[in-house]
Formats: C-alpha cells, sequence, structure tokens
C-alpha cells in the first residue's frame, strides 16, 4: 500500500462518549485485518501537556517510552494495539501554539501577520501527518478531543477540513461518534441531537462519512434509516454502539457492526485479510469465566475518581484474565486510614496496591498499609510513591530511624531515607522536567523480580523527581530489604523486596504503563497469583 490513509474520529452532542474505545476498537479490527495502524490524539486545551493537570481533572497522566506525558487515551491505544506510542501521538493547542510561537520569534515568517489560519491550522495539519511520513503506518487515525462546536476544537476541525479536501475521500474519512439517547417519558430513541451536531460538522464544511451512535438501546432498521436520510450518509455507514459491559468487547461489537468494512470500503482498501481476533478473543474467554476471585485494595488518595489509575485497574484486568481469576479491586481512600483502624479497612483483602502520587496527602494512610501489609504477610505491591513508602516505613519500624520521610513531605526531615535526586536539584518548572520515559533496570539473580521477569535486564516508564537514597541502603539490606533491581547508568535503587515475605514488592517505576491484552505485566500477574495463593490459604 502506498498512500497511508487518515481516519479522523470527532465528537458531537456530549463528551465522554467514548472516542478513544471506538478508535481503538476500530485500530484493533484494522489490525488484525493485517494492516499497520497507529492513532493520535489531538487535545484543544492550552497546556502544554496533561503533565501539570491534577488527575481529578483529567484522570491519569500516561507516560510513553519516549517520556511524553500524554492523556489516557494513549494507554488504551497501546492496551488495544500492543503497538508503542511516542510524544508525536498526543498534541495540545499548548503545543501547537509553543513551536508557532518560537517560530515567529526565530523570525520564520517575517514580514508576515501570524493568524489561527494559515499558522495554528498549517502548525496543526503537519503535527497530524507527522507519523504517516515515518513509512512506519498504513493507517493513521486521529481522535480530535473535545465536542465539535466547542470554540477551541475549531482550528482542528477546520485542518480536517483541508486535509480531507487536500488529500480526497479515498484517503482520508470522517467518523463522527454521537449519541442517540432514550427518553424514558417518550418511551423513545431520539435522533434530533445527533441531527445537530451533524449538521454543526457541515456548517465547518465536514461531511461526516460514517456515523458512530452510542446508545444504550437498540437503533431500529427504521432509525437506522432516518439517521442515514437526515444525517447525508450511507445507510451501512450508521453504526450503533451500545453500552458494553466490558470496553474489550467494543472491538466486536464494532465487527459485528460492520464499522471495519464499511471503513475499508470507503477508503478503497482492497487488500485486508479476514479479521484474526484469536488472541484478543483468548482473553476475553478468559476474563469472562474466570474460575476464582481475589479482592485487592487499592491505597491512594484520588480514587473518587476511577480513572485516576486507569493503567493500574486495566493492568489488574489483563493479570486477572491471565490467572482466570476475577480481580475485585477495592478503593481504600488513604487519607481516612491510620494504624488504629487498619485492619478493619484491609479486613478481606486478598493484597494490597499502594499508588502512585504525589504530596503529603494521605500519607501517613499508606505508611500504616505498608506496616500492615508487611507484618501481617499480606502480599504488597508498591508503585512508585507506593514503593517510596514501604522504604520510609521500613526504616521507621524496623532499622527504628523515627524520623524517616521522603524529602518532598518533609524539606527538613534529618532522614530523608527518599531523597530529590541530583538531577533534580537545580530545576524550578513544573511541566515536563521529572525523570520521565524508559530506563533500564538490572534484576538481581536469585531475586522474585528476576523470576517473576524472566529475564536479566528490564525497561521501564518512570515518572518521578525523588529516589531511593543509597546512603541507606546498607542498612536497610542487612535488616531484610533488599534493593533488587538497579538502574546499571546511574545505580539508583528501583526496586525493593522482602524476601521473608511472601509477595512484598516496590517498584520506582510504573508497570502500569506497559501491560497490554497481548502482553499482560508480569509484575501484575505475580501479583494476582500470591493474592490468589493468599486467598486459598485463608
Ligand atoms: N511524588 C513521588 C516523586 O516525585 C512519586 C511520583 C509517582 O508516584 N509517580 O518521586
Amino acid at each position: 500500500m502506498s498512500t497511508t490513509k487518515y481516519i479522523f474520529v470527532t465528537g458531537g452532542v456530549s463528551s465522554s462518549l467514548g472516542k478513544g474505545i471506538i478508535a481503538a476498537s476500530l485500530a484493533k479490527l484494522l489490525q488484525a485485518r493485517g494492516y499497520r495502524v497507529t492513532i493520535q490524539k489531538l487535545d484543544p486545551y492550552i497546556n502544554v501537556d496533561p503533565g501539570t493537570l491534577n488527575p481529578y481533572e483529567h484522570g491519569e497522566c500516561y507516560v510513553t517510552d519516549d517520556g511524553a506525558e500524554t492523556d489516557l487515551d494513549l494507554g488504551h491505544y497501546e492496551r488495544f494495539l500492543n503497538v508503542k506510542t511516542s510524544q508525536a501521538n498526543n498534541v495540545t493547542t499548548g503545543r501547537i501554539y509553543q513551536s508557532v510561537i518560537e517560530k515567529e520569534r526565530r523570525g520564520e515568517f517575517l514580514g508576515k501577520t501570524v493568524q489561527v489560519i494559515p499558522h495554528i491550522t498549517n502548525e496543526i495539519k503537519e503535527r497530524i501527518q507527522l507519523l504517516g511520513k515515518t513509512g512506519d503506518y498504513d493507517i493513521i487515525i486521529t481522535e480530535i478531543g473535545g465536542t465539535v462546536g466547542d470554540i477551541e476544537s475549531l482550528p482542528y476541525i477546520e485542518s480536517v477540513r483541508q486535509l480531507k479536501w487536500e488529500m480526497g475521500d479515498d484517503n482520508a474519512l470522517v467518523i463522527h461518534l454521537t449519541l442517540v439517547p432514550y427518553l424514558s417519558a417518550a418511551g423513545e430513541l431520539k435522533t434530533k441531537p445527533t441531527q445537530h451536531s451533524v449538521k454543526t460538522l457541515m456548517e465547518s464544511g465536514i461531511r461526516a462519512d460514517i456515523l458512530v451512535c452510542r446508545t444504550e438501546h437498540e437503533l431500529s432498521s427504521d432509525l437506522r434509516k432516518k439517521l442515514a436520510l437526515f444525517c447525508n450518509v450511507n445507510r451501512e455507514a450508521v453504526i450503533q454502539s451500545i453500552d458494553a459491559s466490558t470496553i474489550y468487547d467494543v472491538p466486536n461489537m464494532m465487527l459485528e457492526e460492520g464499522l471495519d468494512t464499511v471503513t475499508l470500503d470507503k477508503l478503497k482498501l482492497t487488500d485486508a485479510k479476514a479479521p484474526n481476533l484469536d488472541r484478543w478473543n483468548q482473553f476475553l474467554e478468559r476474563h469472562k469465566n474466570p474460575k476464582s476471585q481475589v479482592q485487592i485494595g487499592l491505597i491512594g488518595k484520588y480514587v473518587e475518581l476511577q480513572d485516576s489509575y486507569k493503567s493500574i485497574l486495566e493492568s489488574f484486568i489483563h493479570a486477572g484474565a491471565e490467572n482466570e481469576v476475577k480481580v475485585i479491586v477495592k478503593s481504600i481512600h488513604s487519607e481516612y486510614i491510620d494504624e488504629n483502624n487498619i485492619a478493619e479497612k484491609l479486613a478481606g483483602l486478598d493484597g494490597i496496591l499502594v499508588a502512585p502520587g504525589f504530596g503529603e496527602r494521605g500519607i501517613e494512610g499508606k505508611v500504616a498499609a505498608v506496616r500492615y501489609a508487611r507484618e501481617n504477610n499480606l502480599p504488597f505491591f508498591g508503585i512508585c510513591l507506593g514503593m517510596q513508602m514501604a522504604v520510609i516505613e521500613y526504616s521507621r519500624n524496623v532499622l527504628g530511624i523515627k524520623d524517616a520521610n521522603s524529602l518532598e513531605m518533609d524539606a527538613n526531615t534529618s532522614n530523608p531515607v527518599i531523597n530529590l535526586m541530583e538531577a533534580q536539584k537545580n530545576i524550578t518548572d513544573k511541566g515536563g522536567t521529572m525523570r520521565l520515559g524508559s530506563w533500564r533496570c538490572d534484576l538481581l539473580d536469585g531475586s522474585k523480580v528476576r523470576e517473576i521477569y524472566g529475564t536479566k535486564s528490564i525497561d521501564e516508564r518512570h515518572r518521578h523527581r525523588y529516589e531511593y537514597n543509597d546512603v541507606y541502603r546498607d542498612q536497610l539490606e542487612s535488616s531484610g530489604m533488599k534493593a533488587t533491581g538497579i538502574n546499571p547508568e546511574t545505580g539508583l535503587v528501583e526496586i525493593i523486596e522482602i524476601p521473608t515475605h511472601p509477595w512484598f514488592v516496590g517498584v520506582q517505576y510504573h508497570p502500569e504503563y506497559k501491560s497490554t491484552v497481548a502482553n499482560p505485566h508480569p509484575l501484575f500477574i505475580g501479583f494476582v497469583k500470591a493474592a490468589s495463593r493468599y486467598a486459598s490459604e485463608k
């Protein structure tokens, strides 16, 4: 195939309809038919990236191998496709303007007035086509964040209009995702919001080629006909996306609706293979037919918003399926636990995961949870801040260093067992300045992680400023907390374990970013297995 084909996904009527899942599902189907596919997301907000956003605002910040702090939809793309994303896969308005303004300062537009059209739109168009130029992909799906009609998404919509005109209908198509609400008082599904949304898109010069309609009830054939007629699309291009019990069902639902065949047809792609979803369906089969169950406590401070720990929750789904176990994740707010109520809060659990995070709030609850898990042989998994809390807890309660702390929580502690990294000391900017992205880590022979990964050396993704303080390493190791993963370049301790405990592992990196349906993460698999063992021995 010579020309890269472009698919644009826009959203109408309401936000949170799941554009990311539809984009990822279509990508999965096209991949299953033999095409090389990637997905990118354009976000209309002005932050340069979501790294500076509170998880309550925007859910989890997902991190790529090359250290981009991105929208959580990129996590779905990787989990569905098992293909890595990068800086180029997520662009925000902030980044677009930053780049245009830098060019203006360098004098690249000398003599010209710099304007939204053409300068901002040209920059957007360039970014959209960046991945296409690598030659690595046959099809690129671009998700436009926001809802059509929003003031801030206008330059993106205009860029899509221009690209579609330039590329032609055989090389670019627009999928519009809308909502068909059910009015219970009338007992009817309503098409009007969709009609209006398609019209709004049309006012910007874009005709939707395919409509994907989110709905709680089946769309009748008459209703589909009506939508096709009033929205100017072919009858078979009206695709129903009914609520699913799991996002992992959506690719098969889209296959049944023919979203892949309409897409291939419109893009004149005639060399598609029959879709091979064997691995995917194997996973679904296991996910839906667990033989037993475990209860895992997720100890964090952003637990009110499920999206804050998206990748962790999805990793449990992958690892659960692998173990044929249903993993029930119970969210526990770290701010409301302490030494007095900990036994009650963690009662009935088969393992705890102490979550990543920033700042002081809820810290002591996390330390109490670690202590309980350590003393009661309850499987413990600490990620990033969770690992740091394990080091603090051990220093305080086993080494007897009562004021052991992280410099992040107490800048004046005389025992900073978690220290600010050397490279971070002179950094004042907050955005994009943490230790980010993929780093190598060597695993100690004979350790639990060495056995779990089955390899000597790993690469995992990071997002933090603080680190294990090597000054305390001898003391920690000789009293039983081993450093079992070391960065070969810097000597930084990336993994700690307590070998006398059935399963006590803390990692400075984020394994959850690399778990996919095709490749569930070994640490999550190992942790769920340990929790199952704990459950069966109770
Ligand atoms: N706040 C801690 C640090 O910066 C941990 C970060 C995290 O959990 N991602 O080191």
